[in-house]
């Protein structure tokens, strides 16, 4: 059977290893199919793919793209596009520029609350500035003491109703879908398990995402419970999506489960790679 992974991080957004690391960590791992998806950066894909030739291993195109829907933060994956579609590179660039002033508001806040250098300390852990992330200052918080480890930061801080969360205004779900298929890719919904959203808000967002021309939602997941899974397979065969994999790989030590260490999908559903050019 195939082993694809369709969901991972370099440090082109707020993984820890560099683009050619991830492709060959996946290939010892015995991944055949891998997509790059960093967070609104495009950067890392000519380095994983010139790898993932040199090994043989088939390479797609990725991005997870941040956006906003009903006051949350959503992630949508685009897969297979053009990475050259100047539409696509314009609508990620306004999105890492709004990265930076979210920053500086994030460590101000902390601030204010007798933690400070935050901005300048999450600021080292990213490589790519642009692509300053929670993920970064969560490492920061736990360099200096203030948390054990990354989970429990996400549990504490920076996230909604929690000091140093701020509300941003990310891109929306229509400009993110309109984005990936005008680039000639095939959108996916990240892990839909993770939103704190109801069943029936579940179902508006699939709705308005299917509405916009989204055509895949991610089944298993790092970050997917069995439940999830099951719930999840039940929607994609009531909407018709294909279903997508992947691990969310971040770098060892920080994610639920290694690159290619997922478990298979449903046998029924349609996978998303069936989509994919040749
Ligand atoms: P941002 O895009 O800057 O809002 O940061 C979101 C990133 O923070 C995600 O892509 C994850 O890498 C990380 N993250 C969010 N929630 C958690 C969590 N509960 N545990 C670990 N990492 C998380
Ligand atoms: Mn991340
Ligand atoms: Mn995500
Ligand atoms: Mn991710």
């Amino acid at each position: 059977m195939l082993n694809v992974d369709l969901h991972c991080h370099s440090t082109a957004s707020d993984g820890l290893l560099p683009p050619a690391e991830v492709v060959r960590r996946a290939a010892s791992n015995g991944v055949d199919m891998l997509s790059l998806t960093d967070h609104d950066d495009l950067g890392g894909l000519p380095a994983a793919r010139s790898v993932a030739d040199e090994l043989g291993m088939r390479f797609v195109n990725g991005v997870e793209i941040s956006i906003e829907w009903g006051g949350l933060q959503v992630h949508i994956i685009g897969y297979a596009f053009a990475a050259d579609d100047p539409a696509l590179n314009d609508g990620l660039a306004s999105i890492r520029s709004g990265r930076i002033s979210r920053a500086r508001r994030m460590a101000t806040e902390l601030e204010t609350i007798g933690i400070g250098g935050c901005f300048d300390g999450a600021m080292r852990f990213a490589e790519n500035p642009n692509l300053i992330s929670r993920a970064h200052f969560a490492r920061y918080l736990v360099e200096s003491g203030v948390c054990k480890d990354v989970r429990s930061v996400f549990e504490s801080y920076i996230v909604p109703g929690r000091p140093g969360y701020v509300d941003h205004r990310w891109a929306t779900l229509e400009e993110s879908v309109g984005w990936i298929l005008g680039a000639g890719g095939v959108a996916a919904v990240a892990h839909p398990g993770r939103y704190k959203l109801s069943r029936p808000e579940m179902r508006l967002m699939l709705d308005d995402f299917k509405r916009c021309g989204g055509q895949a939602i991610e089944i298993v997941s790092g970050s997917h419970s069995a439940e999830n899974v099951t719930v999840f397979s039940r929607l994609a065969r009531e909407y018709g999506f294909l279903a997508s994999c992947g691990s969310d790989f971040h770098g060892p030590g920080e994610s639920y489960i290694d690159l290619g260490k997922l478990a298979p999908l449903p046998p029924d559903l349609t996978p998303v790679w069936e989509a994919f050019r040749p």
